[in-house]
């Protein structure tokens, strides 16, 4: 079986890692958080001291980081400098790096990694925590195909679809993409479910009507932003996350920055983005993003 190092176990990684040492996988963990190393050592993780020394024999290394910057920094440390590169890496061993970061720094770390014959991939995913906890992830992956091919087992223990997007940084695209789209959807259902209210109607018969009509969606039906239509979703729970406006403001500054950089005229992105910008200074950073909802329904 193969073994797999993997790097950051916040509120997405811890659970992936959880999964992969419940399917019988050798993987041996990595976080600056030194409980998140704990709580997966008490699962039967494997733990050591400094990042090279946990991806020693890896086949495979998993990172679920932050951001760019985060990602670029880990790979830096374990390529080498450029006049002694690869001190750490196993020739032929397969990074996964599982953020959600900028395509070009994927793209950037796949031609240094390819340079010392390890495999590169971006497989960045959706379904937030809940998904990580229960191994139900969409990985969007981006990279060849073969490497795709080899990946593909490990990712189905975390996730349930996996799809290969196209070359390296495609994932990352896609992730983007879907979650501009996400967040238009979501602030569009909040304003048209307040114009309801405002009108008179009931946002559960109002919801009712629209999900058995052209405007259904999955802000509306499954996710619905406003309290009391919904069970078990994050509005009726106080706005607890659930996916938070910090990340999905974050997804939209990536989701800009790819437009600017394909000279793509993205509109309502750019509103929405706005819109969350806003919203998150109004002190709402660590509610779900359905809590835009409350932008329109404040007095
Ligand atoms: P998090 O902040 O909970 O976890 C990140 C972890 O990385 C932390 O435990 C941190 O200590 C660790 N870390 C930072 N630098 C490190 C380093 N150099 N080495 C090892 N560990 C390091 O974040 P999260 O919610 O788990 O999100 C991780 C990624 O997944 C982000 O890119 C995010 O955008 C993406 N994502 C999150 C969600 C979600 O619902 N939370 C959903 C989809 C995608």
């Amino acid at each position: 079986m193969k073994k797999i190092s993997f790097f950051g176990l916040g509120n997405m990684g811890g659970p992936m890692a959880a999964n992969l040492v419940k399917a019988g996988y050798e993987v041996c963990v990595y976080d600056l958080v030194p409980s998140a190393v704990h709580e997966l050592v008490g699962l039967g993780a494997k733990a050591a001291d400094t990042p090279e020394a946990v991806v020693a024999d890896a086949d495979i290394i998993i990172s679920m980081l932050p951001a760019g910057k985060h990602v670029a920094s880990l790979y830096k440390s374990l390529i080498g400098p450029a006049d002694q590169p690869n001190r750490y890496l196993k020739k032929g061993a397969l990074v996964i790096d599982c953020s959600t970061i900028d395509a070009a720094t994927i793209k950037a770390l796949y031609i240094e990694l390819n340079n010392i014959d390890v495999g590169c991939i971006d497989a960045p995913v959706s379904g937030g925590v809940a998904g990580a906890t229960n191994g139900t992830l969409s990985f969007m992956v981006g990279g060849q195909l073969e490497q795709f091919s080899a990946a593909k087992p490990i990712l189905e223990v975390m996730g349930k679809n996996i799809f290969h997007a196209g070359e390296v940084g495609a994932g990352q695209i896609a992730k983007v993409c879907n979650n501009m789209l996400l967040s238009i959807l979501m602030v569009g259902t909040s304003e048209a479910l307040q114009l309801g209210i405002d009108n008179g109607l009931d946002p559960s018969k109002l919801s009712e009507i629209m999900s058995n009509s052209s405007g259904s969606n999955w802000t509306l039906d499954v996710y619905n932003p406003c309290p009391g239509v919904s069970e078990s979703v994050p509005s009726s729970n106080d706005y607890k996350p659930g996916f938070m406006t910090n990340l999905m403001l974050k997804d939209l500054g990536l989701a800009m920055d790819t437009a600017i950089a394909s000279g793509s005229s993205t509109p309502m992105g750019a509103l929405t983005r706005n819109l969350y910008a806003l919203h998150q200074k109004s002190g709402n950073g660590e509610l779900d993003f359905s809590s835009i909802f409350k932008q329109f329904s404040q007095k």
